[in-house]
């Protein structure tokens, strides 16, 4: 057999510095017979992506790189859940935790790296993790189900993305930083401070300067003391001060060790045929904590191995970037001035974004960014070619000027050279993507990640693959830059809506199994968005699919940081009575509501209700929901109006209660919410709504595509109206045509500015029929609509199981 002439590999180690070793020599040649040991029980998986698992937009089924599949498919044998604890160089053979013995002829120790845990008095008790792999993860969500305070210990990378992670899943969180700065030894003071401001925006608290000399507690850890005698109480503590590369087996068999195994130009180690790479690895005196150097060994160590001619490895220029969503970090080369370098820097305050590029005899050695970092694939290439500074490239980074931004980026992909490395994490060049583009015809970032790997790791570099993408298809790329609702399909929200039309599919299964989805359990993504599109379709005939919608959506509550959650009756237009005031005020006494809050939308909500005490307090208030958690009509705010202010011109406390009745209740792809005004003085903000109403002499004008959110938008107007009828005919149609064309998710201000005011009011406005017809179609939508509550509190079997079954599993978000 062919197999028996192949040398024997072993990988140890089935981590990405290992794996992606693999994956090169496979493309090289199938010289070796291969075979994988890994401690843990998991294939091989992205540990980036462990921070988007932790803060909840990712499952571990997402971050898989090679499936079980991939090594059944490649002839790799994998042991899984199995140490090597021994290797033999005089016999080659290596010996296993359970006893196997193997034999070799070639080696690659990839056995990667373990978390520092603080030798401490109490560093052993339950409730203290590191933050390294899927086990940690896991304790982690575990505990922020149970417990509510945690601590951070570091204010590095990994501890700020845990920090933002356990905040998501609702716990008070501090981070716990030695020095005064964050992610000092990436970041200058100035961008440390930028970031620290933006982290607690989001919710992280710090406590800088800190030495955590014990923990405290019984069994489990109950808080930290400090050197200088301060305390803080915390059931949770994570351990994120640095890595110590993984030598324990090397040392066991007698290879050459400093920090990390050492190794020379080729990966080779001290002892012949057996080489090293990743974060175990001490190159040059270096061990490497980042994924760009490991990959680099690899591409390096495959060649070597498989006979194939390579240029050294030389070691590598480092850059960071922090995962937290909405704040953007990158550093690279030197951050920190000295008196040998010239320092060209700006800072925005009211961008908040900050730019800092440091020379050392005029050529670039190093840059921070904040805010922007939209030039850091950039930089990252300038510092790593050692280029000169010159006005080009000033003007590419530093912006010229209101007109020297749209430019840029096009001209920076023009100027790029073919070898240029876009993702520094799988070396991917630019020639590659542009000749996947090119010869294959791929059109989506998503194609190119499958086939060359750029994206797959920190994903960094999409923003660049993407303008590739631009720059090589023109004006094709706007058309095929439509992509898959999310990662299970690469059909877009149209294809889908034309499928489930002519193919007649009636349920989200359905759909995820006739149109060819890859995961065919779907995802948290495609479910709601599935589920929404059917009924939006479907409004008589479809059942609703609850397992299929988001936690608050099932529950008919908004779930809060404690796990309680919040009740908010329906008071239409944001009037009351003094009747449902005391009804409010009785139930809120008796089921123990910690605070009774007037929102922003001028209602009241109840907030700290026992989840098992909801249908309760909906029983006992009998009013209707205010659907605070749905992707509904939240509500209609409205000022005075003519009824008493002295201004009004038109009856907004009526007209919003009439059309706050009229139209609760209906699903739409995202929350949706109204304000009427009596006249232009518009006391209720008509302009940050999704519908602004103002009323004015003559009738009522009508405003489009607000937003105060993350986004602010201001509407934009409409038309104008001389009765009431047009001003509800034109106001359904509106929202009709919205439920219709809007992405799942899709906020009215990106709904106008995608789809085009003009092209709206066309569609609404020009032509009589298309608006009929949309009022006839939310009408029928109407129709079938029921409160949730009055819906939920006759069906007994629903309600034990949301409400009083405490094993309940929340598959969704
Ligand atoms: C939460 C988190 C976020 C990160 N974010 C980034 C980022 O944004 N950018 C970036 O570049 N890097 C990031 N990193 C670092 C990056 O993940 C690592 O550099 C990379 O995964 C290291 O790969 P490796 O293969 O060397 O080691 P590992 O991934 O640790 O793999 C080593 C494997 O070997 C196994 N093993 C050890 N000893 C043995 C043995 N004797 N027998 C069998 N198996 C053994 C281990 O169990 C482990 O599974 C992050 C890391 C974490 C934890
Ligand atoms: S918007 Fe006009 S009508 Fe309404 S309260 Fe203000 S001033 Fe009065």
């Amino acid at each position: 057999m062919q197999t028996q002439s192949k040398e024997k590999l072993i990988i140890i180690g089935n981590g990405m510095a290992g794996i992606s070793t693999v994956e090169q020599i496979l493309k090289l040649n199938n010289s070796f017979d291969i075979t994988v040991f890994g401690s843990e029980p998991h294939p091989n998986y992205n540990r980036i992506m462990l921070s988007y698992v932790l803060e909840g937009s990712k499952t571990i089924d997402d971050i898989v790189l090679n499936d079980w599949n991939w090594y059944r498919d490649n002839q790799i044998t994998l042991h899984t859940g199995t140490t090597v604890t021994h290797i033999d160089p005089v016999t080659k053979q290596i010996t296993t935790d359970d006893g196997k013995k193997e034999s070799y002829d070639k080696i690659i120790m990839a056995t990667g790296s373990n978390p520092f845990i603080l030798p401490i008095p109490g560093s052993d008790k339950e409730g203290v993790v590191g933050f390294r792999d899927i086990n940690d993860c896991n304790q982690m969500i575990e505990a922020a189900r149970n417990y509510k305070k945690a601590a951070v210990i570091g204010g590095g990378l990994l501890g700020l993305e845990a920090a933002k992670g356990l905040v998501n899943l609702g716990m008070d969180v501090t981070v716990v930083h030695l020095m005064e700065d964050i992610m000092e030894r990436q970041l200058d003071r100035s961008a440390s401070s930028m970031l620290q401001a933006e982290l607690e925006r989001q919710g992280i608290k710090f406590a800088m300067g800190k030495q955590t000399s014990e923990l405290m507690g019984d069994e489990r850890v109950s808080g930290l003391r400090f050197s200088d005698g301060s305390e803080l109480m915390a059931d949770l503590v994570v351990m994120a001060v640095g890595i110590k590369p993984n030598i324990a087996l090397a040392q066991a068999s007698g290879l050459e060790v400093g920090r990390g195994i050492v190794v020379d130009d080729y990966m080779q180690t001290s002892i012949e045929g057996v080489y090293s790479v990743g974060e175990c690895t001490q190159h040059r005196g270096v061990c490497y904590g980042l994924v760009a150097p490991l990959f680099e060994q690899g591409h390096v160590l495959a060649k070597h191995i498989c006979g194939v001619d390579t240029a050294p490895y030389e070691g590598s220029i480092v850059a960071t970037k922090l995962k937290i969503s909405g704040v953007d970090v990158f550093s690279a080369g030197d951050f920190v001035e000295g008196p040998e370098h010239t320092v060209i820097s700006a800072k925005d305050e009211w961008k908040r974004t900050y730019k800092k590029v440091l020379l050392r005899n005029n050529t670039i050695v190093g840059a921070v960014l904040f805010g922007d970092v939209t030039e850091s694939s950039n930089l990252q290439k300038l510092i790593k070619q050692q280029s000169e500074m010159t006005d080009d490239i000033y003007s590419t980074i530093m912006g010229t000027g209101c007109c020297g931004g749209g430019a840029s980026k096009q001209s920076s992909i023009e100027t790029m050279s073919d070898e240029e490395i876009v993702c520094g994490c799988n070396g991917v060049t630019k020639k590659t993507i542009v000749d996947v583009i090119t010869n294959q015809g791929l059109t989506s970032v998503d194609e190119i990640k499958a086939c060359t790997g750029a994206t797959r790791s920190c994903g960094g570099c999409k923003p660049v693959v993407e303008q590739i993408l631009q720059y090589v298809l023109g004006d094709g790329f706007k058309t095929a830059a439509k992509q898959g609702i999310c990662g299970c399909t690469t059909l877009d929200r149209d294809k889908i809506i034309a499928e489930i039309t002519i193919k007649g599919l009636s349920t989200t299964r359905e759909i995820m199994n006739v149109l060819g989805w890859s995961n065919e359990e779907g995802c948290s993504k495609c479910r709601p968005a599935l589920n929404y599109y059917l009924h939006m379709l479907n409004p008589e005939t479809h059942e609703d699919e609850k397992e299929s919608r988001f936690v608050n959506e099932r529950m008919n509550a908004n779930i809060q940081k404690d796990g309680t959650y919040t009740v908010v009756p329906r008071m239409y237009g944001g009037v009351t009575t003094p009747e449902d005031l005391k009804k409010i005020a009785d139930v809120s006494l008796k089921y123990d509501v910690k605070v009774v809050k007037v929102t922003g939308g001028q209602r009241l909500d109840l907030i700290g209700v026992k989840k098992e005490d909801l249908p309760k307090v909906w029983e006992e208030l009998d009013m209707p929901s205010g659907y605070a958690y749905a992707k509904s009509l939240r509500t209609v705010k409205t000022c005075v109006g003519s009824q008493f202010c002295r201004f009004g011109t038109q009856d907004s406390m009526g007209m919003g209660a009439y059309i706050e009745r009229k139209f609760e209740r209906l699903d739409f792809p995202a929350k949706f919410k109204i304000a009427v005004n009596g006249c232009p003085r518009s006391c209720a903000e008509s302009c940050t709504k999704d519908i602004g109403i103002i009323g004015n002499d003559g009738g009522w004008e009508i405003f489009i595509g607000g937003n105060g959110g993350i986004k602010p938008r201001i509407a934009d107007s409409f038309c104008k109206v001389k009765t009431d009828d047009e001003l509800i005919e034109i106001c359904g149609a509106v929202m009709q045509y919205y439920r219709e064309t809007g992405n799942y998710l899709e906020r009215t201000s990106e709904w106008v500015e995608r789809v085009g005011l003009e092209k709206i009011q066309s569609v609404i406005l020009d032509s009589q029929d298309n608006r009929k017809e949309l009022v006839k179609r939310i009408e029928i939508a109407l129709q079938q609509v029921e409160d949730p509550w009055k819906k939920m509190l006759n069906d007994d079997k629903t309600r034990t199981a949301l409400y009083e079954d405490h094993k309940l599993a929340i598959s969704v978000e």
